[in-house]
């Protein structure tokens, strides 16, 4: 049967392509339940409430909730043992069971529908860094994968944020040179061993960085291994700055599937 049949084309260009280039405007539906809902709603009132937003206090370096007057710091102890080769992390919701639905309706589904919403979150969480930044990088998938799946749900999150602040992104400056197992059920340490050494500069990169006020932008903040790995790769760059901005957080890595 052919595709690609004039009842399917709009101006000449395949329907379902243009859902997936237009996803984001389609009318009212729960980015969890699914339902239809009026105007431009993505959640019912209920789902919006259940929605965890990730707000002070945390810790200023890795996101983690955490009690800074309590602990007589800005920075958590996991971060004092060991400082993550960034600056600051910002997130805008805890990863939990309804969080984790909008991040599979972006990564397992390709829905683009809910970005908006998503990059209004980020801003919001996140304005502190975004503001004074010159670029997003969002962390690369390995070319194969990119190929599997045809998108980098990253770098759709940061071409919503380009499109909400103005701050532009680029994602070929840095690039994912080893594909990596997914990293699902693996531990912290697994997670380590499995991104050290997969990520490399590009001579774009390279060029862009060199200065700048660079984010290192992700879906999900878990272990932060990716994002360490990541972040050692630009900091050969010599960027002026840099900091990790995330839509979700995992607070217990282990209970996370992504
Ligand atoms: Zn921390």
């Amino acid at each position: 049967m052919d595709r690609t049949s004039s009842s399917a084309k709009v101006f000449g260009i395949d329907r379902e392509r243009l859902r997936s280039m237009f996803g984001w405007l389609t009318p009212g539906q729960s980015l969890i339940s699914h339902q239809p809902l009026p105007g431009n709603a993505r959640f019912t009132a209920e789902e919006f409430s259940a929605l965890a937003m990730l707000t002070a206090p945390y810790c200023d370096q890795c996101a983690i909730p955490f009690d800074p007057i309590e602990e007589n710091g800005l920075v958590c102890g996991a971060c004092l043992a060991d400082p993550p080769p960034w600056n600051k992390a910002r997130s805008a919701l805890l990863y939990d069971d309804t969080s984790s639905q909008l991040i599979l309706s972006l990564k397992r589904r390709g829905q683009r529908f809910g970005l908006k919403v998503f990059s209004r979150f980020i801003a919001d969480a996140a304005g502190d860094l975004i503001d004074s930044a010159d670029l997003i990088i969002p962390v690369p998938i390995h070319y194969h994968r990119l190929t599997a799946r045809g998108f980098n749900q990253a770098g759709w999150l940061a071409s919503a944020i380009r499109a909400e602040t103005g701050i532009p992104y680029d994602e070929f400056c840095l690039k994912r040179t080893r594909a990596t197992p997914s990293q699902g059920r693996m531990t912290a340490r697994q997670r380590q061993r499995n991104v050290s050494g997969a990520f490399s500069l590009t001579e774009r990169g390279r060029d862009r960085i060199y200065g700048k006020r660079i984010i290192l932008l992700d879906d999900v903040y878990t272990t932060g291994a990716t994002l360490r790995a990541c972040a050692r790769t630009l900091q050969r760059a010599k960027p002026a700055n840099l900091d990790v901005v995330t839509f979700a957080r995992v607070v217990a890595p282990a209970n996370s599937p992504i």
